[in-house]
């Protein structure tokens, strides 16, 4: 079966829906939401059809249907679970040139109701000609995750604009560019964070400029830990539309084939290794590439603002002008803690959490270790590896309990993942005894015993699972 798509304005139209079921009452209320006007048949309605009809949003044509129901209207929709009555119906309204959707019945309907994405005024209808509506779902799903909400704001934005670039651009082949920069361009992201009159404004500057070269932009893209399904649904856009991606080591090789595969990508470690690339060798490939007017992704492990150097890279990139935009990403903290069971905060345990590194700019001396000894809190300490013993000594001269429960988590939320657990008393000692491996994360505070009965990604924890409830340092001491 051939069919031919059309979207039908039904403001103001009558429609008939029989059958006063669940299925009619989701169908009026798509129905309604078209503008539509709606009579409903049935003996019986749904509780809140009645309502609707209580308040005349619709109408109740009350009993069994009647062929003077098909007056006047303009569609039918037959709901019933009754399939004679619907094969009645059919034969009616073919008779009066009506056409008429069956649900379920692919063979009798003479139009199908796609499943849609709405990203108004622009409207995406996936049909599978009735035959498979679950597959047609599942389509649907898949672009809902794909289209960018912000498409409708586009479109709104480009019908206010539509006869003003029809004059000034005459050339198809040059409209043609014009759409696809500002496609490209800042207008979209200026639309995301709602700057209607910004987005205007930039639309009318790519209007006169046509010509020149395009602008190009930066995206701060946090990666998440590694695991691809942690990528958030704006970080993936972003990784599609990108023509240059600047990613650091840590970034999963998972979350780089999703982007554009056309993508040019360049790796810039910063830990030791042969490419050793400067913190102001990336600023440098940021302002190039995006100055040649091409769409950057600074891609990040985790996320960009936690001890990922973010606010540098952003400070640099407002210095010269370049036009950003920044995706939160999932942060090792929260998926280490997440892939290993341990809940960072627990009424029985924390009541708060610290994110720590132990490698800073200014050393490891400068961290406030009273306040980091406090028990009932819990410690999320990054790129700590190779300072375990120091943070261990530290720790316990300042008075946290040596029964207090670590876990170290290894390639957190990787299928590699593995998660190391004792006691403060012999933190170092496990690590090395484990030969544990960056990146890793050190969680130390009560919560992390929990690894032992919550974990559920992986392999169970290595090392000795230390017992719920650390001693207070009295205790300990005592
Ligand atoms: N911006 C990143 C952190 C960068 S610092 C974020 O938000 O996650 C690098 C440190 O993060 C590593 O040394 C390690 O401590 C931690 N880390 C990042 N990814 C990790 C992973 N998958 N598993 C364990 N630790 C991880």
């Amino acid at each position: 079966m051939k069919l031919y798509p059309l979207f039908a304005d039904l403001s103001g139209r009558q429609v008939l829906v029989v059958g006063g079921g669940v299925v009619g009452e989701r169908k009026v209320a798509a129905l309604l939401e078209a503008g539509a006007r709606v009579a409903v048949g049935a003996p019986d309605l749904t509780p809140a059809l009645r309502g609707w009809a209580r308040e005349g949003r619709v109408q109740w044509r009350s009993g069994r249907f009647e062929a003077s129901w098909l007056d006047d209207v303009w569609l039918v929709i037959a709901a019933t679970d009754d399939a004679a009555l619907h094969r009645d119906i059919v034969a009616l309204a073919e008779a009066r040139h009506l056409f008429v959707n069956v649900v379920d019945d692919a063979e009798q309907s003479s139009f199908h109701v796609p499943a849609v994405i709405d990203r108004s005024p622009v409207t995406i209808a996936v049909s599978s000609g009735g035959h498979a509506p679950m597959l047609a779902r599942l389509l649907r799903e898949r672009l809902e995750v794909v289209i960018d909400p912000v498409v409708g704001s586009v479109a709104t934005l480009l019908a206010q604009l539509r006869h003003r670039i029809r004059a000034r651009i005459p050339d198809l082949a040059l409209r043609r560019r014009f759409y696809e920069r500002l496609l490209h361009g800042p207008v979209q992201s200026l639309l995301r964070r709602g700057q209607w009159a910004l987005a205007e404004a930039s639309a009318e500057r790519l209007l006169d400029s046509v010509e020149s070269t395009p602008s190009g932009s930066v995206v701060l893209l946090g990666a998440g830990p590694g695991d691809p399904g942690l990528l958030t649904l704006r970080g993936l856009r972003a990784l599609n539309e990108a023509d240059v991606i600047l990613h650091d080591r840590l970034v999963s090789v998972e979350v780089l084939a999703l982007a554009r595969r056309d993508a040019e990508r360049i790796e810039v470690a910063k830990q030791a290794g042969n490419h050793h690339t400067t913190q102001a060798q990336i600023h440098a490939l940021m302002l190039e590439h995006a100055s040649a007017g091409r769409r950057v992704v600074r891609l990040k492990g985790g996320d960009p603002f936690v001890f990922g150097r973010g606010g540098e890279e952003l400070e640099f990139l407002r210095q010269h002008d370049i036009p950003y935009e920044v995706v939160p990403g999932i942060t090792a903290a929260l998926a280490c803690a997440a892939y290993a069971g341990i809940p960072l905060t627990h009424r029985d345990h924390a009541q708060s959490v610290r994110l720590v590194t132990a490698h800073c700019k200014n050393s490891i001396d400068t961290l406030d270790w009273k306040a980091l000894a406090q028990e009932r809190q819990t410690l999320a300490v990054y790129m700590g590896n190779s300072e375990l013993p120091l943070i261990q000594a530290q720790l316990l001269a300042h008075g946290r309990a040596a029964g207090t429960p670590f876990a170290l988590i290894e390639n957190g939320s990787r299928p590699e993942q593995r998660v190391v657990t004792g006691t403060l008393a012999n933190l170092a000692e496990q690590a090395t005894a484990h030969d544990v491996q960056s990146p890793a994360l050190l969680i130390l505070g009560e919560v992390a015993a929990l690894a032992g009965s919550l974990g559920w990604f992986g392999r169970p924890p290595l090392g000795v699972t230390p017992a719920l409830h650390a001693p207070s340092p009295k205790a300990a001491a005592a």
